[in-house]
């Protein structure tokens, strides 16, 4: 029935009230609930000196079990150990990677310390371009080993960096995320770590390093910006602290807490790291430091996105100018391969035919030395049958003649 005036109609209208979710509302839930599925990733690289501590900070952030053997001081170079580690918090995986170096700053030529570490940046940016290069890529379940994070821990020497620090930092500022760590900071005063925390911002800069921006977008991670680099404190162990048991390290004048924020900075970096910018790190490695090696090496391959007058360069005719100058070198070198060959025929030609030329000369002589010998024997065979004939002859004439009764004679 149609309603006749538009009072009656509203009052009939029903109010329902959804069950659930629908619509593209949904769709962060959806995408919430796929990652999960999937699983996390990240991979972090620790790079400092042999005892520093980075094993201990580690375990303390991811309840981890790091160390395995003693650290050793008389590595000829500098290695890096990986390890992985299937985490689970309220049922969220993730694949932790830690990268440690191993000797790093124990050898004499400190030059050398820092090449490992780039290498195996390149190295794993490498293997993401191989895969993405490939016709049948699988991106999406690809264990992806690139670094989204390195801490580089800083010596509580409280003067300033040392200059294997500055050399490393440098080479590797636009391969990682970079976040400086002063390590063991309870070896410092709070004084003292304020003075050095600033000298070591003022090096960064002078120097020209870039280390990671935390976004400023986020409240706390722009407040972080100014208390770099992050003062940090690990350890294993469990300190009674009045009725509590807490991570700490014990001193005979005190307890110092790990998780408390006036002692150290600890508690900020598992924030800012687990909380607030773990995406952000991954988002950054991808999108700046890959891309950025990614330009390079394609570029070194040949690959360009504008051709000559700046104009755009289609992948089909950079691939077959690539094809054509390839063919090209291939043809070249042909032609120098042959011309070599030829070369090296005639002179070994050359060298056959003197080598006969000798023999030939040898096999002369050889045969003149033999003819002189033989006319040379004829000669002394004449004279010596000249000589029997007048020795027969000189008998027979110093012989008185008799009747031979049975001379037999025999003559030549
Ligand atoms: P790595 O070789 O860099 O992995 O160093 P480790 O994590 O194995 O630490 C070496 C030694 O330093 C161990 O005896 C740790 O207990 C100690 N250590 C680690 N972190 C700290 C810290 O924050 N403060 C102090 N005082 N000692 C620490």
């Amino acid at each position: 029935e149609i309603p006749s005036n538009e009072d009656t109609h509203k009052e009939d209208i029903r109010c329902l009230t959804t069950l659930s979710h629908f619509g593209f509302e949904c769709f962060p839930t959806q995408m919430v609930n796929k990652s999960i599925r999937k699983g996390f990733s990240f991979n972090i690289l620790c790079v400092g000196e042999t005892g520093i501590g980075k094993s201990t900070l580690i375990n303390t952030l991811f309840n981890t079990n790091m160390k395995e053997s003693k650290s050793s001081h008389f590595y000829s170079k500098v290695g890096l150990k990986v390890r992985t580690f299937e985490l689970l918090e309220t049922n969220i995986p993730l694949k932790l990677t830690v990268v440690k170096t191993v000797g790093y700053g124990d050898q004499i030529n400190k030059e050398a310390s820092y090449q490992p570490v780039v290498d195996y940046l390149d190295a794993q940016f490498e293997l993401y371009l191989q895969e993405e290069l490939k016709i049948k890529r699988s991106l999406s379940d690809y264990q992806d080993s690139r670094i989204h994070v390195c801490f580089y821990f800083i010596s509580p020497t409280g003067h300033s960096l040392k200059s294997l620090d500055l050399l490393t930092l440098k080479n590797i500022d636009r391969r990682v995320n970079i976040i400086p760590l002063i390590a063991k900071a309870d070896s410092l005063s709070k004084s003292d770590l304020q003075r050095f925390k600033s000298n070591i911002m003022r090096e960064l800069t002078s120097h020209g390093i870039q280390i990671y921006q935390f976004p400023i977008d986020d409240e706390s991670s722009a407040q972080v910006s100014g208390q770099l680099p992050l003062a940090v404190v690990g350890s294993m162990e469990e300190v009674k602290v009045g009725k509590r048991m807490v991570r700490g390290r014990h001193y005979p004048w005190g307890v110092l807490q790990v998780e408390n924020e006036s002692h150290c900075d600890f508690v900020k970096l598992r924030d800012l790291l687990l909380s607030t910018n773990m995406e952000d790190l991954k988002d950054q490695t991808h999108t700046q430091h890959y891309e950025c090696y990614r330009r390079n090496r394609l570029q070194k391959l040949g690959f360009n996105d504008t051709g000559r007058n700046n104009q755009p360069v289609s992948f089909q005719e950079m691939y077959e100018a690539k094809r054509k100058e390839f063919q090209a070198q291939c043809q070249r070198e042909e032609e120098e391969l042959k011309h070599m060959f030829m070369q090296r025929v005639k002179e070994k030609e050359l060298t056959f035919k003197d080598a006969e030329k000798e023999l030939q000369d040898k096999f002369e002589h050889l045969k003149r030395i033999q003819q002189e010998e033989i006319l040379k024997l004829e000669e002394e065979r004449r004279k010596l049958e000249e000589q029997i004939i007048d020795f027969y002859r000189m008998r027979a004439a110093s012989d008185p003649p008799q009747t031979p009764a049975c001379t037999n004679v025999k003559k030549d």
